[in-house]
């Protein structure tokens, strides 16, 4: 089973994560200041749960120090609940942000995706899979042809670029300078407005109700998120 490592200083927080994470099987290990934490992290655990506000240091600080060397995945819980925070911590390299209070479902959910991500990006090594399927879409990554519910999508090429990277993450939210970087390429970084329109385009080829989106959720303020059907 999965070994969580808790850095948190809340012991209302930490014991209510130690009891629902130990009734899943989780094995849990619970440090309260930056410094405990990253000694433990040469135990190598699965998934870090990250609060920012410690007593030793701001957890934000070691999200680069942890990602110099390792990808476990780690999902920040804060009572900072400001869009420019999220982004932040999720730019930096944390894979989720959940704001206190949060409840035990959704924890878990993310845990799950953020896991699932982890061994999927373990085992991706020359073996990657050339066939996406979530809900009613799939992708055939060899051939370049995306499909809802059997029916073929044509998509531009930057279309095409946007959909796979967000399958690549499915379930993660990624934020817009991400999503930037990652199919404009590191010049385009403050053009927001590229990922707003082609988001549209893209809903509106994808999507029943581009109104009411199915797969591709707006994560207000912070950036988009292609829903993981597994877990739905
Ligand atoms: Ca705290």
């Amino acid at each position: 089973m999965s070994s969580v490592l808790i850095i948190e200083d809340e012991k209302a927080i930490s014991s209510f994560l130690k009891v629902i994470l130990e009734n899943k099987g989780y094995r849990i290990t619970i440090t309260e200041t930056a410094r405990d934490g990253l000694s433990v992290l040469s135990t190598m655990p699965d998934i870090i749960i990250l609060d920012l506000g410690l007593p030793d240091r701001d957890g934000m600080e070691i999200i680069p120090e942890i990602r110099e060397w390792s990808q476990i995945p780690i999902i920040i819980v804060s009572a900072r609940g400001r869009e420019k925070d999220k982004v932040m911590a999720l730019d930096i390299g944390a894979d989720d942000y959940l704001t206190k209070p949060f409840g035990a479902e959704e924890l878990l959910a993310r845990m799950r995706v953020a896991l699932r991500h982890s061994n999927r990006f373990k085992n991706t090594v020359g073996e990657e899979s050339a066939h996406y399927v979530n809900g009613g879409l799939s992708i055939d990554y060899v051939a370049r042809r995306v499909f809802i519910d059997d029916r073929e999508i044509h998509l531009t090429p930057l279309e095409y670029r946007l959909l796979t990277v967000l399958s690549q993450h499915t379930g993660k939210v990624l934020t817009h300078q991400f999503l930037l970087k990652e199919v404009w390429g590191v010049k385009y970084i403050s053009q927001n407005h590229y990922v707003r329109v082609f988001m549209a385009n893209l809903r509106n080829k994808i999507e029943k109700d581009p109104a009411y989106p199915q797969y591709l959720l707006t994560e207000q303020g912070i950036g988009y998120r292609l829903i993981d059907f597994i877990e739905e």
